[in-house]
């Protein structure tokens, strides 16, 4: 006799680890989260930039405002209760040029907005007391931005979620599902598991797990990789902490910028390139992803309005000058042999219809399932907020 879990979550990134332990929290154990690989955190989450962000980038009252606020402060709570490494050593947001001071006015006017104190604005001479290599003619400085360890992070969810007597699966790609009476029977390589309410948490492959539950997305989930240098350890002393530029209106990217990691070393990176494939991290090559997007309306109007930004990408992307040459805008004193080439991320970007990329989070409730469509950048510091969001749908959702 096979068990029926009440809750199935597919996806085990931060997303899917931060919505079990919540419900297992709650009392929801009869809960099982599947996930693809053989371990945790394996794409977006274990990939990323390590960067508590502060919330000066979204737009008030947007879900990714509301959510980094209120999930920054419980990240910063919930890593010093479980020893997670992490460190809130602030960051800067350096305008290079005349024409960024707007963007940049308009950013300390949105962090004032979103709640964050402290903020300072920097003189040319002023940005040298936090990074004293970089050069600008203003600057923010944001206390509240800090550095963590997210692949600790998710494996702490892991835990928790166990302890609390839930179910993490791993190798348990879902390939099929089908309904049926009052459960849903999900097809995995380890067998059929059945649940009576479905979360859909997978991240780059979200898009496809709501279509093949018969959901329509309304959207599609586009890779781009985010491809990062390592600065050589004798050069690292040029970054303190965190080093960003004014970043494009335009596009839900920050820009390529300069962190410090948790693990110690620094990163300079990521840029923004469209992959050909979902999970691709190196320039490799998927039909299938390639033809359903290139199939897709809404890829075509994007490429449309912004061809020369993607064409620069892929420049930057193949000729590592052009990658330095961007990255001395904030740090003048960088070589071409200062920085080699490490890891990438590929970024799950959802694409609307019309050719715009989805700014917001975007969740879609449907009865006995919830799936999270959008949950870029900063959905890594803002999960235990977004978790809690996500539970109170379930729970709304799944009564009937
Ligand atoms: C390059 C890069 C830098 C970033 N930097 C930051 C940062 O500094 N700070 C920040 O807050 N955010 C950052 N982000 C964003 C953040 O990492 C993501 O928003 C977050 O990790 C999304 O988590 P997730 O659980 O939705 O997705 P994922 O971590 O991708 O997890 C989805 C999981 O679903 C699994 N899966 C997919 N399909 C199936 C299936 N059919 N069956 C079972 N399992 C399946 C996958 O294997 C995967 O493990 C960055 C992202 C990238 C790519």
């Amino acid at each position: 006799m096979s068990t029926t879990y009440d809750i199935a979550i597919i996806g085990g990134g931060i997303v899917g680890l931060a919505t079990a332990m919540e419900l297992t929290r709650r009392g929801r154990n009869s809960l099982i989260v599947l996930e693809a690989e053989d371990h945790v955190a394996a794409h977006q989450t274990g990939h990323n930039s390590g960067v508590i962000h502060s919330g000066i980038y979204y737009k008030p009252g947007s879900l990714k405002a509301r959510n980094c606020v209120s999930g920054r402060q419980a990240m910063y709570k919930f890593c010093a209760e479980h020893g997670i490494d992490h460190e809130n050593c602030g960051k800067v947001i350096v305008a290079t040029q005349q024409s960024e001071l707007p963007a940049l006015d308009r950013l300390e006017q949105r962090g004032k907005e979103n709640g964050l104190e402290g903020l300072r604005r920097l003189k040319p001479e002023e940005i040298k007391e936090y990074e004293p290599h970089t050069a600008g003619i203003a600057a923010l400085h944001v206390p509240q931005t800090g550095i963590v360890d997210y692949i600790g992070v998710s494996e702490t969810y892991a835990r928790l979620v166990q302890e609390a007597g839930g179910t993490i699966q791993t190798n348990s790609r879902v390939k099929g599902f089908h309904p049926d009476g009052q459960e849903f029977v999900l097809d995995t390589p380890q067998g059929e598991v059945h649940c009576r309410n479905l979360i859909n948490c997978a991240g780059l492959y979200s898009d496809r797990v709501a279509r093949m539950c018969g959901v329509d997305p309304g959207l599609q989930i586009i890779p781009f990789r985010g491809e990062y240098y390592d600065i050589v350890p004798e050069r690292q002393h040029l970054v303190n902490n965190l080093i960003y530029p004014v970043p494009d209106p335009n596009f839900p990217f920050l820009g390529v910028h300069f962190t410090r990691m948790i693990k110690g070393g620094v990163e300079a990176g990521p840029n923004a390139v469209l992959a050909f494939k979902r999970e691709g991290y190196t320039w490799s090559f998927s039909p299938g992803d390639t033809l359903q997007f290139a199939t897709y309306s809404g890829f075509w109007r994007m490429a449309w309005k912004h061809w020369r930004m993607g064409f620069g990408e892929i420049y930057r992307s193949l000729s590592k000058a052009a990658f330095v040459k961007a990255l001395q805008r904030l740090l003048p004193e960088l070589r071409i042999e200062d920085i080699h080439r490490s890891g990438a991320g590929v970024r799950a970007q959802a694409l609307e219809p019309n050719g715009q990329l989805a700014d917001d989070f975007r969740i879609k409730e449907t009865a006995h399932m919830v799936h999270v469509l959008n949950a870029p950048s900063p959905a890594a510091t803002a999960s235990i907020s977004i978790g809690i969001s996500i539970a109170d749908m379930a729970e709304k959702n799944f009564q009937a």
